[in-house]
């Protein structure tokens, strides 16, 4: 432990020396990182695949690419991120230089989860470093070889002071929560999100969770089935199911049941091959705890395709459950896993109505060729993201926010809006030490008309047109003017 306190501590000795400040040294830094990626590539592949049996296509696609077109992103958009942000002004402040400066939070704790677990403790660290700050960065115990390597590698890459890596697990972790940060950036459960949030809570600290739930998915009667089933299946068993965003269950008519399994079997099999156990493509779950949490939420349940499971090699096949009972296990609790459960809805409206019912979800899918449907869904529902005829997409896409809503979680990242958690947004007023006389007008004495002066002073510009904008704009000026000549 005195480990932790030595890496936060000169973390913080590190980010006062005020390095981080320049420009100059982020983008050293996100280069630095971006080296590392692709230098260390094979080595990356290697740990992701002892622990998630993940292949050379499924890293760089799941892992690798978003990494490096975030680097690209900020490396491209950091002088237009940290530029001041010129804004509107009221007229007490036509004359002043009004605008808002983002400036780095200071020392931020990243922690991060096991399915995904490069990308998801390295895509939170590029906000960080781009918006200026020191991070110390906790990878997830779970996923223990990639964990390890992160732990030798980034200090070999990235300032060793400014961005120290902490291994270990719910320990380790608890103690670092002991410190003080000045944002906690976590991706994980949402039972361990509500540990982070109180821990923070006791030194004042926001954060950022980046949690789960149960992502329904809704397919309408008026669809292309075979494309859906196709999306649908790669969504759902990509990564052995363990994607924090995974349709993790199908709402459909009791109608098109039948014809969706058969479809989701036949791609499993053009996907994965008669035996997906001997499959290069096809993951494994991470451990043996896990294993038997999925399996025990097959109990009871009508498992029409799959089921075969090996607990010594963690294998799980893709397996669909039918007619399930929203009551049951299966439904109460997010799958993170291979298996795919069927609930019948006999309408869009009833299909809305059982999303209502439940937490917000961290994603919804909604796969219809109705795209008014669609925007009635979207209008109707809440959850953090929606990918409509699709899976997962909306994740890929820089320019969106990605982060749930309600117990999926609090906050966002990606792209600018990364750089935007991790920086403190500074209002700025520049006035200038002339004009005393027009500012005199809210010092005492009152009179009545310094009163009727400094309330039509203190009015916003408000909204409307460019027009009309220019013309308040020269009004204030106007105003200035005789003012200044009133009050001389
Ligand atoms: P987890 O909560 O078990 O672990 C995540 C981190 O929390 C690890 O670093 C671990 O060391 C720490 N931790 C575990 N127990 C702790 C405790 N008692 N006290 C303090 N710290 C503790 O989560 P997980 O199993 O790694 O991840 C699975 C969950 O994460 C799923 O619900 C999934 O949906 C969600 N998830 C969300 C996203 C997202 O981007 N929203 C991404 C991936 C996973």
């Amino acid at each position: 432990m005195e480990q932790i306190k030595l890496a936060v501590a000169g973390a913080r000795a590190a980010y006062n020396l005020r390095k981080t400040r320049t420009l100059e040294f982020r983008v050293q830094q996100l280069k630095a990182l971006e080296t590392m990626l692709i230098k260390k590539k094979d080595e990356f592949s290697l740990a992701l695949k002892k622990d998630l049996h993940k292949d050379q296509f499924a890293v760089e696609i799941y892992e690798l690419s978003g990494l490096l077109n975030e680097i690209a992103v900020a490396l491209n958009k950091l002088p237009e991120w940290t530029a001041p942000e010129y804004v509107s002004k009221s007229m007490m402040t036509l004359m002043d230089d009004v605008y808002i400066h983002r400036e780095p939070l200071g020392v931020v704790l990243i922690i991060g989860a096991w399915n995904y677990p490069l990308g998801l403790a390295i895509q939170p660290l590029i906000g960080a470093i781009a918006a200026g700050n020191a991070a110390v960065l906790k990878p997830s115990e779970v996923s223990g070889n990639t964990a390890q390597l992160l732990g030798e590698l980034l200090p070999q890459y990235l300032d060793k002071d400014l961005y120290p890596v902490i291994n270990g697990g719910a320990e380790e972790t608890t103690e670092l929560l002991k410190h003080p940060f000045d944002h906690i950036f976590y991706t994980g459960s949402t039972t361990v999100g509500r540990i982070i949030m109180e821990a923070a809570a006791k030194q004042l600290t926001p954060v950022t969770l980046e949690l789960g739930g149960k992502s329904p998915c809704y397919i309408d009667g008026n669809c292309d089935l075979d494309v859906a089933c196709r999306r649908i299946a790669w969504g759902r068993y990509t990564n052995c199911g363990q994607t924090c965003i995974a349709p993790d269950y199908i709402l459909c008519d009791k109608s098109i049941q039948d014809e969706v399994v058969k479809k989701i079997s036949t791609t499993l099999t053009e996907f994965y091959g008669a035996d997906p156990q001997e499959s290069p493509d096809y993951g494994r779950i991470v451990n043996q705890r896990h294993f038997k949490r999925i399996m025990s939420l097959l109990e009871g349940v009508n498992v029409v395709y799959g089921g075969q499971n090996d607990e010594e090699d963690l294998y799980i096949a893709p397996t669909i459950v039918t007619d399930v009972d929203p009551d049951s296990k299966i439904m109460q609790e997010e799958i993170f896993g291979p298996l795919l459960p069927i609930v019948t809805a006999s309408s869009a409206d009833e299909a809305i109505g059982f999303i209502n019912k439940r937490d917000k979800p961290l994603a919804l899918y909604i796969f219809s060729r109705n795209k008014r449907l669609i925007k009635r869904m979207i209008a109707e529902t809440s959850s953090g993201g929606v990918t409509a005829n699709d899976c997962m997409i909306h994740f890929s896409v820089a320019s969106l926010p990605f982060g749930g809503v309600g117990k999926s979680g609090i906050g966002a990242y990606h792209g600018k809006f990364s750089f935007e958690t991790f920086s403190h947004r500074r209002a700025c007023v520049v006035k200038s030490l002339g004009l005393e006389r027009v500012n005199s007008i809210r010092y005492a004495p009152a009179t009545e008309s310094k009163r009727k002066w400094t309330l039509w002073l203190l009015k916003k510009s408000g909204g409307g047109g460019k027009m009309r904008l220019i013309a308040f704009a020269l009004l204030g000026a106007l105003v200035a003017i005789a003012m200044k000549l009133y009050f001389m």
